[in-house]
């Protein structure tokens, strides 16, 4: 009773510390506070305000915090199992991260820490640039846990007749070099124009060298497609990543007049459609994870097709049931990636994926308001995910040690 009171206190204050401005809160323990509005069945509760009851609206007495001030501390009491390190040697097949002089050292430590053994790095650029990376990898006492993939020559910028030629040359010369696969970035396809102007669609016909000299070579293609779906959607109160498209304002894909998320993702299937012999790598699970049952399709279809889970996890730990029966169904089909290299998050990811923990914090508000609970998969499905199916994939990892 007086822990209640205390805390009521404690509540008031912070909620005027929040809102200096507003007068005190009331500190009455009377009555139900502010009259009740009606509304019609169907309706929603005006701004300001939320149902109590059936038909009934109400706004707090107390000045409402944003969200991004509203932190509440769960009360739930339940087994934890935090997984500092993975079970299994893991690729992270989706890096931006590579070794330098100063930092190898340091990322070796971390690495062994969270048993990561390959990190990739998609950003190889291409020719110079390209080589010198991969001779500095090699030149490092860890040449086979540092590992690159090869970008489209002059960045897709300009595309014109004989550039497909001309960038399938670059990728043949780059793989010599020691590139293990292709990446193609988010900006080729939704914003990237061509030398007439017009936006370069990523099924063009003109970049068909690249994809059949992916596939001669036997390097997989990843290829980032769009933006979450509710980055093309206005930001409403009622979209799930207001926050998100509030603190950035390049992910605001609903002021891009050139293109819709289903256009993308149409110019994607059919690219993966006309190129059955190519492999690739749809990172970000397509941007298809809030909704496997799509993502189960997209893979049915094209069985040139797998999947990579960088930046997702909130979709997955938010449906561990339907996540687990989606791995186990399709555990030949997903690689492990991340993205961002960040050795604090990598255990999320473990935790999901590993354990069955329930409604546990996440490090990222802006992706999610919401906790995550792990999808506990079987041994012989993790190993899939964190190394087998990137060694599957892309032969040119380091096969052996495993
Ligand atoms: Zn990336």
């Amino acid at each position: 009773m007086r822990r209640a009171a205390l805390s009521v206190v404690t509540a008031i204050v912070v909620a005027s510390a929040l809102a200096a401005q507003e007068p005190a809160a009331p500190g009455g323990r009377g009555g139900r506070g502010r009259a009740a509005q009606q509304i019609k069945s169907g309706e929603e509760c005006p701004p300001g305000t939320t149902l109590v009851r059936v038909g009934q609206c109400q706004s707090p007495e107390w000045p409402a915090p944003s969200i991004v001030d509203y932190r509440p501390t769960s009360t739930l009491v339940v087994d934890e199992h935090p997984v500092p390190r993975a079970k299994f040697p893991v690729v992270d097949i989706h890096s931006h991260t590579g070794p330098t002089m100063e930092s190898v050292g340091r990322l070796i430590g971390e690495m062994d820490g969270l048993n990561i053994r390959v990190l990739n790095n998609l950003s190889g650029g291409y020719g110079a640039e390209l080589k010198q990376k991969v001779d500095f990898n090699r030149s490092t006492k860890f040449p086979n846990r540092f590992t690159v993939f090869a970008n489209g020559l002059n960045g897709f910028r300009d595309v014109e007749a004989g550039y497909g030629r001309k960038a399938a040359a670059q990728l043949e010369e780059d793989v010599r070099a020691g590139a293990i696969g292709f990446k193609i970035f988010k900006q080729t396809g939704m914003d990237t124009l061509k030398k007439d102007g017009t936006r370069l669609k990523i099924n063009d016909p003109e970049l068909a060298p690249l994809w059949e000299t992916a596939a001669r070579l036997n390097i997989p293609v990843i290829i980032h497609t769009g933006e979450p779906q509710e980055f093309f959607q206005q930001p409403t109160l009622h979209n799930e990543r207001w926050l998100e498209l509030a603190l950035f304002a390049d992910r605001r894909q609903y002021l891009n007049k050139n293109v819709t998320f289903e256009q993308l993702v149409a110019e994607r299937d059919d690219l993966f459609k006309k190129h059955p012999k190519t492999r690739f790598i749809a990172a970000h699970f397509g941007w298809h994870a809030n909704n496997l049952g799509r993502a189960a399709k997209l893979l049915d279809e094209h069985p040139n097709v797998v999947l990579e889970l960088a930046a997702i996890l909130y979709d997955l730990g938010r449906q561990p049931r339907a996540g687990h029966n989606f791995f186990v169904k399709y555990q030949d089909r997903v690689l492990f990636g991340k993205d961002t290299y960040a050795p604090a998050e990598f255990p999320y990811y473990w935790r999901v994926l590993e354990t069955t923990d329930e409604y546990f914090d996440y490090y990222r508000d802006y992706h999610a308001f919401w906790n995550l609970y792990g999808m506990g998969l079987p041994d012989a499905v993790l190993r899939k995910v964190y190394y087998q199916n990137a060694l599957r994939v892309t032969p040119g990892l380091p096969q052996s040690g495993w």
